[in-house]
């Protein structure tokens, strides 16, 4: 026996230039996720799931993790005659009874015009047939415990609980972003929502080996793997920054150490970017969270890219953040103790507001380009499939 999942789909209906674009690039989202296993079919507003006996856990993992999905319930299917609707209908109601609840609707509509009862005579007539078959149960049409949805369209379709997706559009359909990844909490929640936007994702990741530990690296490859469940197959490339850093370091003045180290690191990220084909960068930067990022120091290296940065974090407190992050499951990983390559150097006063014609041609008098492609050229890749 088959399991049928009826989906609703995102912000689809809102983009009708590319909505068949969309609409089949969540359909393979979710079949490749599957293997293959299962079948999307798309109906206006709907997408209907059909998932072999025994996938049905694995295939709520994936309706609740892929963007592009407003909400999702199990649901049955039946022919369009009141007695066949009339027994799934009674059927989701004892369910609801057996899970406890007192309190139910019907909630029904009618796509199919042609069908003799409106809405409205849909869940009366159903509500009354429940009422009479299932002791225990009253309506209350304002706060049901539970819900018995009713849809007529090419069959009808009946379900109760509706599962939350993530929302948000189709992975890919946004294009590319490369995700500065760090071991912190943000940037990892930084990717998520970007994701969510329809951007599918490589991740990068600057280290100081040996000043930072395989550990640290180890966290944020975990860190990535958890972001490939919402995103999608990532790619994490990895950088050693430590010839960088060193150069940094001597070359110089203390307070502006951090800011430079930012400045190479969206430079490396910038060319990365060209080889990989990612139209963006992405970071986990909130104004003022901490002295690298004021308006004056994003700036400084924001001036090492014209491609655009998003920030989806930049207004967002730290505590909504942490909710965040503990919602998607990086939260636990990000909280690891182990150093991040900023270790190499942490300024007792980091300068605030950098400026151009001022930290600009100090920066510039390292000489860093050629050091930065070979980090580019050299890097270490790692392919993060989505895993279920
Ligand atoms: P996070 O929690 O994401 O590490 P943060 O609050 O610690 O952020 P910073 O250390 O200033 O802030 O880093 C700002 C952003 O720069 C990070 O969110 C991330 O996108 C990027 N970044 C910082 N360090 C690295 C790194 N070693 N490798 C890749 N990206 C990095
Ligand atoms: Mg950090």
């Amino acid at each position: 026996m088959e399991t049928l999942y009826l989906i609703k789909p995102g912000e689809l209906e809102l983009k009708t230039g590319n909505l068949r674009e969309f609409e089949s690039r969540l359909r393979k989202d979710i079949e490749r996720r599957l293997d293959g296993r299962a079948r999307v079919d798309i109906r206006p507003g709907r997408f209907f799931l059909r998932v072999p006996e025994g996938l049905e856990e694995k295939a709520e993992r994936v309706l609740s993790r892929v963007p592009g999905i407003v909400g999702y319930a199990r649901a049955r299917t039946c022919g369009k005659t009141m007695p066949e609707i009339g027994v799934l209908a009674l059927e989701v109601a004892r369910e609801g009874r057996e899970a406890g609840h007192s309190t139910f609707k019907v909630e029904a509509r009618r796509a199919d015009k042609g069908f003799p009862l409106d809405s409205y005579g849909l869940a009366r007539e159903l509500g009354g047939l429940i009422l009479e078959n299932v002791p225990g149960l009253t309506v209350d049409v304002r706060k049901p415990q539970f819900t018995v949805y009713v849809e007529i369209r090419e069959r009808a379709y009946v379900h109760g609980v509706v599962r939350k997706g993530q929302k948000g559009l189709p992975a890919g359909s946004a294009g590319k972003g490369l995700l500065l990844l760090s071991g912190g909490i943000d940037s990892p929640v930084a990717g998520y929502l970007m994701a969510k936007r329809g951007l599918s994702l490589e991740a990068v990741y600057f280290n100081a080996y040996p000043y930072t530990s395989r550990e640290a690296w180890e966290k944020v490859r975990d860190l990535a793997r958890i972001v490939a469940r919402y995103a999608g197959d990532m790619t994490l490339h990895t950088l050693s920054f430590t010839e960088i850093q060193t150069a940094i370091k001597r070359g110089s003045p203390e307070d502006c150490t951090t800011l430079f180290l930012r400045a190479a690191m969206v430079r490396a990220a910038h060319l990365l970017a060209g080889e990989i084909g990612a139209n963006s960068l992405v970071t986990g930067e909130s104004l003022g969270q901490v002295a690298s990022q004021t308006a004056e120091n994003i700036r400084f290296s924001q001036a090492q890219t014209d491609l655009p940065v998003f920030r989806p974090l930049i207004g967002i407190d730290k505590e909504d953040t942490m909710r965040t992050a503990r919602e998607i499951g990086t939260y636990e990983v990000s909280i690891l103790p182990y150093e991040d390559c900023c270790v190499l150097f942490s300024p007792e006063h980091p300068i605030l507001r950098a400026r151009p014609d001022r930290e600009g041609p100090a920066y510039v008098s390292l000489g860093l380009e050629d050091l930065i492609v070979e980090a580019v050229r050299t890097r270490e890749i790692l392919k993060v499939p989505c895993e279920v």
